[in-house]
Protein backbone atom coordinates (compact mmCIF):
# COMPACT_ATOMS: atom_id res chain seq x y z
CA UNK A 1 0.00 0.00 0.00
CA UNK A 2 1.73 3.58 -1.39
CA UNK A 3 -0.37 6.15 0.58
CA UNK A 4 0.18 9.85 0.71
CA UNK A 5 -1.47 11.54 3.59
CA UNK A 6 -2.53 15.56 3.07
CA UNK A 7 -4.46 17.51 5.88
CA UNK A 8 -4.44 20.69 7.53
CA UNK A 9 -2.40 20.51 10.89
CA UNK A 10 -4.00 19.17 13.64
CA UNK A 11 -6.20 17.17 11.65
CA UNK A 12 -4.87 13.71 13.16
CA UNK A 13 -1.94 13.01 10.32
CA UNK A 14 0.70 11.66 12.58
CA UNK A 15 -1.74 9.59 14.86
CA UNK A 16 -3.91 8.00 11.70
CA UNK A 17 -0.59 7.89 9.23
CA UNK A 18 1.49 5.71 11.91
CA UNK A 19 -1.51 3.32 12.21
CA UNK A 20 -2.35 2.89 8.87
CA UNK A 21 1.39 1.72 8.29
CA UNK A 22 1.07 -0.43 11.32
CA UNK A 23 -2.33 -1.88 10.30
CA UNK A 24 -0.60 -2.53 5.92
CA UNK A 25 2.71 -3.03 7.16
CA UNK A 26 4.37 -0.44 6.08
CA UNK A 27 6.64 2.44 6.72
CA UNK A 28 5.38 5.79 8.52
CA UNK A 29 7.57 8.85 6.80
CA UNK A 30 6.62 12.08 8.40
CA UNK A 31 8.40 14.85 6.87
CA UNK A 32 7.75 16.89 10.12
CA UNK A 33 9.43 14.28 12.20
CA UNK A 34 12.16 14.00 9.90
CA UNK A 35 12.62 17.33 10.35
CA UNK A 36 12.48 17.85 14.02
CA UNK A 37 14.61 14.85 14.14
CA UNK A 38 17.37 16.56 12.28
CA UNK A 39 17.01 19.63 14.74
CA UNK A 40 17.29 17.64 17.98
CA UNK A 41 20.15 15.96 16.67
CA UNK A 42 21.60 19.36 15.32
CA UNK A 43 22.72 18.24 11.78
CA UNK A 44 23.64 20.38 9.00
CA UNK A 45 19.91 20.27 7.74
CA UNK A 46 18.30 20.55 11.37
CA UNK A 47 20.07 23.99 11.63
CA UNK A 48 18.75 24.94 8.46
CA UNK A 49 15.74 24.19 8.95
CA UNK A 50 14.99 25.22 12.69
CA UNK A 51 14.08 28.71 11.57
CA UNK A 52 11.69 27.48 9.16
CA UNK A 53 10.27 25.27 11.55
CA UNK A 54 9.51 27.65 14.55
CA UNK A 55 8.15 30.39 12.29
CA UNK A 56 5.62 27.24 10.79
CA UNK A 57 6.86 28.42 7.24
CA UNK A 58 7.74 25.74 4.83
CA UNK A 59 10.81 24.71 4.39
CA UNK A 60 12.31 24.98 0.80
CA UNK A 61 11.49 22.37 -1.85
CA UNK A 62 14.97 21.32 -2.66
CA UNK A 63 16.01 20.17 0.87
CA UNK A 64 12.44 18.39 1.14
CA UNK A 65 13.32 16.85 -2.26
CA UNK A 66 16.45 15.35 -0.98
CA UNK A 67 14.76 14.44 1.86
CA UNK A 68 11.97 12.78 0.60
CA UNK A 69 14.02 10.81 -1.85
CA UNK A 70 16.33 9.43 0.43
CA UNK A 71 13.08 7.67 2.67
CA UNK A 72 10.82 6.87 0.09
CA UNK A 73 14.13 5.08 -1.89
CA UNK A 74 15.09 3.39 1.74
CA UNK A 75 11.13 2.36 2.04
CA UNK A 76 11.06 1.05 -1.39
CA UNK A 77 14.47 -0.83 -2.19
CA UNK A 78 12.58 -3.94 -1.37
CA UNK A 79 9.80 -3.48 -2.96
CA UNK A 80 7.84 -2.59 -0.40
CA UNK A 81 4.84 0.48 0.40
CA UNK A 82 4.83 3.53 2.54
CA UNK A 83 2.93 6.52 4.17
CA UNK A 84 4.25 9.52 3.14
CA UNK A 85 2.84 11.89 5.72
CA UNK A 86 3.31 15.80 5.00
CA UNK A 87 4.65 15.54 1.53
CA UNK A 88 3.86 16.86 -0.75
CA UNK A 89 2.38 20.81 0.40
CA UNK A 90 2.68 22.55 -2.75
CA UNK A 91 1.94 21.97 -6.49
CA UNK A 92 5.48 21.86 -7.25
CA UNK A 93 6.22 19.03 -4.55
CA UNK A 94 3.27 17.63 -5.45
CA UNK A 95 4.76 17.08 -9.35
CA UNK A 96 8.28 15.78 -7.27
CA UNK A 97 6.36 13.45 -5.49
CA UNK A 98 5.49 12.36 -8.69
CA UNK A 99 8.99 12.29 -10.08
CA UNK A 100 10.92 10.66 -7.40
CA UNK A 101 7.82 8.34 -6.84
CA UNK A 102 7.70 7.00 -10.49
CA UNK A 103 11.82 6.74 -11.10
CA UNK A 104 11.32 4.38 -7.95
CA UNK A 105 8.69 2.72 -9.58
CA UNK A 106 6.68 3.17 -6.43
CA UNK A 107 4.17 5.99 -7.06
CA UNK A 108 1.16 6.94 -5.02
CA UNK A 109 -2.04 4.56 -5.01
CA UNK A 110 -4.09 7.10 -3.05
CA UNK A 111 -3.84 10.43 -1.50
CA UNK A 112 -5.68 10.34 1.34
CA UNK A 113 -6.74 13.54 2.61
CA UNK A 114 -8.55 14.20 6.17
CA UNK A 115 -11.26 17.02 6.51
CA UNK A 116 -11.02 18.99 9.80
CA UNK A 117 -12.83 22.68 10.61
CA UNK A 118 -10.20 25.44 10.88
CA UNK A 119 -11.86 26.02 14.48
CA UNK A 120 -11.15 22.13 15.57
CA UNK A 121 -7.46 22.75 14.29
CA UNK A 122 -6.70 25.30 16.61
CA UNK A 123 -8.40 23.73 19.59
CA UNK A 124 -6.75 20.67 18.86
CA UNK A 125 -2.92 22.35 18.31
CA UNK A 126 -3.80 24.86 21.54
CA UNK A 127 -4.49 21.57 23.50
CA UNK A 128 -1.38 19.90 22.64
CA UNK A 129 0.66 22.45 23.04
CA UNK A 130 0.70 22.39 26.52
CA UNK A 131 1.56 18.38 26.30
CA UNK A 132 4.21 18.25 23.59
CA UNK A 133 5.36 22.35 23.89
CA UNK A 134 6.28 22.29 19.87
CA UNK A 135 7.74 25.78 18.78
CA UNK A 136 4.96 25.53 16.21
CA UNK A 137 1.79 25.01 18.21
CA UNK A 138 1.33 28.73 19.47
CA UNK A 139 -1.58 30.85 18.35
CA UNK A 140 -0.03 32.97 15.86
CA UNK A 141 1.92 30.18 14.26
CA UNK A 142 -0.85 27.79 14.02
CA UNK A 143 -2.50 30.16 12.23
CA UNK A 144 0.14 31.02 9.68
CA UNK A 145 0.30 27.22 8.96
CA UNK A 146 -3.54 27.12 8.77
CA UNK A 147 -3.27 29.88 6.20
CA UNK A 148 0.11 28.09 4.22
CA UNK A 149 -2.25 24.91 4.12
CA UNK A 150 -5.27 26.88 2.30
CA UNK A 151 -3.25 28.71 0.20
CA UNK A 152 -0.69 26.23 -1.23
CA UNK A 153 -1.77 23.09 0.02
CA UNK A 154 -5.52 22.54 -0.51
CA UNK A 155 -5.02 23.26 -4.40
CA UNK A 156 -3.53 19.95 -4.99
CA UNK A 157 -6.05 17.95 -3.76
CA UNK A 158 -7.61 18.83 -7.30
CA UNK A 159 -4.70 17.06 -9.25
CA UNK A 160 -5.01 14.11 -7.47
CA UNK A 161 -8.65 13.75 -7.59
CA UNK A 162 -8.44 14.08 -11.52
CA UNK A 163 -5.63 11.16 -11.66
CA UNK A 164 -8.60 8.99 -9.53
CA UNK A 165 -6.45 8.57 -6.84
CA UNK A 166 -8.36 10.87 -4.10
CA UNK A 167 -9.51 9.59 -1.04
CA UNK A 168 -10.89 12.21 1.42
CA UNK A 169 -12.43 11.08 4.95
CA UNK A 170 -14.04 13.45 7.77
CA UNK A 171 -11.40 13.37 10.29
CA UNK A 172 -13.58 15.14 12.89
CA UNK A 173 -15.26 11.90 14.52
CA UNK A 174 -12.90 10.52 18.05
CA UNK A 175 -9.35 9.23 16.72
CA UNK A 176 -10.63 5.37 16.65
CA UNK A 177 -13.60 6.13 14.48
CA UNK A 178 -11.28 7.76 11.96
CA UNK A 179 -9.07 5.15 11.94
CA UNK A 180 -11.81 2.47 11.24
CA UNK A 181 -13.21 4.56 8.62
CA UNK A 182 -9.75 5.20 6.61
CA UNK A 183 -9.10 1.45 6.69
CA UNK A 184 -12.60 0.29 5.86
CA UNK A 185 -12.17 3.26 2.46
CA UNK A 186 -8.51 2.29 2.14
CA UNK A 187 -9.27 -1.06 1.88
CA UNK A 188 -12.49 -0.72 -0.52
CA UNK A 189 -9.39 0.80 -2.83
CA UNK A 190 -6.67 -1.50 -2.66
CA UNK A 191 -5.49 -2.50 -6.09
CA UNK A 192 -7.15 0.20 -7.62
CA UNK A 193 -3.97 2.33 -8.84
CA UNK A 194 -4.19 5.66 -11.46
CA UNK A 195 -0.22 5.30 -12.69
CA UNK A 196 -0.50 8.40 -15.04
CA UNK A 197 0.19 11.79 -13.45
CA UNK A 198 -2.39 13.55 -15.65
CA UNK A 199 -1.89 17.40 -16.67
CA UNK A 200 -0.28 19.09 -13.79
CA UNK A 201 1.42 22.02 -16.20
CA UNK A 202 -2.33 24.25 -15.10
CA UNK A 203 -2.05 23.80 -11.49
CA UNK A 204 1.77 24.22 -11.80
CA UNK A 205 1.43 27.54 -14.02
CA UNK A 206 -1.23 28.53 -10.93
CA UNK A 207 1.46 28.32 -8.28
P1 LIG B 1 4.13 18.75 10.54
O1 LIG B 1 4.72 17.91 11.61
O2 LIG B 1 3.69 17.94 9.34
O3 LIG B 1 3.06 19.67 11.05
O4 LIG B 1 5.30 19.70 9.99
C1 LIG B 1 5.94 20.61 10.86
C2 LIG B 1 6.74 21.62 10.07
O5 LIG B 1 7.75 20.96 9.29
C3 LIG B 1 5.97 22.43 9.04
O6 LIG B 1 5.29 23.53 9.62
C4 LIG B 1 7.09 22.87 8.10
O7 LIG B 1 7.87 23.91 8.68
C5 LIG B 1 7.96 21.63 8.05
N1 LIG B 1 7.52 20.71 6.96
C6 LIG B 1 7.02 19.44 7.10
N2 LIG B 1 6.73 18.92 5.90
C7 LIG B 1 7.05 19.87 4.98
C8 LIG B 1 6.97 19.95 3.56
N3 LIG B 1 6.47 18.95 2.83
N4 LIG B 1 7.39 21.09 2.96
C9 LIG B 1 7.90 22.11 3.67
N5 LIG B 1 7.99 22.11 5.00
C10 LIG B 1 7.58 21.01 5.66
Amino acid sequence: MRVLMIAPPGAGKGTQGARIAAHFGVPHLATGDLLRRHVALRTGLGQTVQQYLDRGSLVPDRLMQDLVRRALAEATAHGGGYVLDGYPRTPAQAWAAYQIASSLGATAQIALHLRVDDDEVVRRLLARSGIEHRSDDTEPVIRRRLALYHEVTEPILQWYDRRGILLSVDGMPRPDQVTEDIIAALRDRRGHHADRPGPVPALLAAA
